[in-house]
């Protein structure tokens, strides 16, 4: 199996000590919109329909990821992402759901973090009742 990455951050809001993000040498910053679609070109070239959008960084820190991920399903690409959960509200929630995000993983740091537990919960709920059927009600 293959897993395809697009780095749409490399800053990232905690410096943890088992990270690479802390010691790495590269200019920091975030993916411009324009490259963010040449990679997802690039992935549908090489045959793939889902790509994760973190690596040494935390994606929720790049203000255009929604946008990114309904440009990358519109293109037939599925997004998927690890998060520290720092930065989630219920809003932010949404609006990656209405985006078309397929997943969202919590990091290693996000799962022993209430703060972020909660968040991560928050989001995990909102993507399952974006699912449900219209005619679903929870009673
Ligand atoms: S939150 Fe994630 S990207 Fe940021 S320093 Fe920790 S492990 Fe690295």
């Amino acid at each position: 199996m293959k897993v395809y990455q697009i780095e749409v951050s490399n800053l990232c809001n905690l410096e943890c000590s088992y990270c690479p993000h802390v010691s790495q040498q590269r200019p920091k910053g975030l993916m411009n919109r324009s490259t963010f679609e040449e990679a997802i070109q690039l992935v549908l070239r090489c045959g793939q329909d889902q790509v994760w959008l973190h690596n040494f960084g935390e994606p929720l820190l790049h203000p255009d990821l929604a946008e990114f991920i309904a440009h990358a399903s519109a293109e037939g690409v599925q997004c998927s992402f690890y998060t520290n959960g720092l930065l989630l509200t219920p809003e932010i929630a949404d609006s990656l759901a209405n985006a078309g995000l397929r997943q969202i993983r919590p990091s290693d740091r996000c799962r022993t973090g209430v703060r972020c537990q909660s968040a991560y919960t928050v989001v995990v709920s909102s993507l399952a009742l974006k699912r449900l059927p219209r005619e679903s009600s929870i009673s």
